[in-house]
């Protein structure tokens, strides 16, 4: 199987929401934290983030994460100042 027909796979298999919770595969993981990005190596663009809430927005978050498909560390782009808004 060649790496794009494994992310072809990788993306059209359909997983059960407590599999995105808990990756038990970290066979292709890989820590590529270092350069922001809003899609993994893998093709998936859902991950794993920590964040905190005031007054039902997101107040804050980690810019590491984890990959909801392949496990692997990336690190999650941040709002330029231009983007962000100030009540
Ligand atoms: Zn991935």
């Amino acid at each position: 199987m060649t790496l794009i027909h494994q992310k072809q796979k990788m993306m059209t298999d359909p997983k059960h929401i407590t599999d995105l919770f808990h990756n038990k595969n970290y066979t292709k993981a890989m820590d590529l934290r270092g350069e922001p990005t809003e899609v993994c190596v893998c093709g998936c663009d859902v991950f794993h983030m920590l964040a905190g809430f005031v007054e039902g927005k997101i107040a804050f978050y980690f810019i590491d994460a984890e990959c909801a498909s392949c496990g692997s560390m990336l690190t999650l782009p941040t709002p330029t100042e231009e983007e962000e808004e100030y009540e």
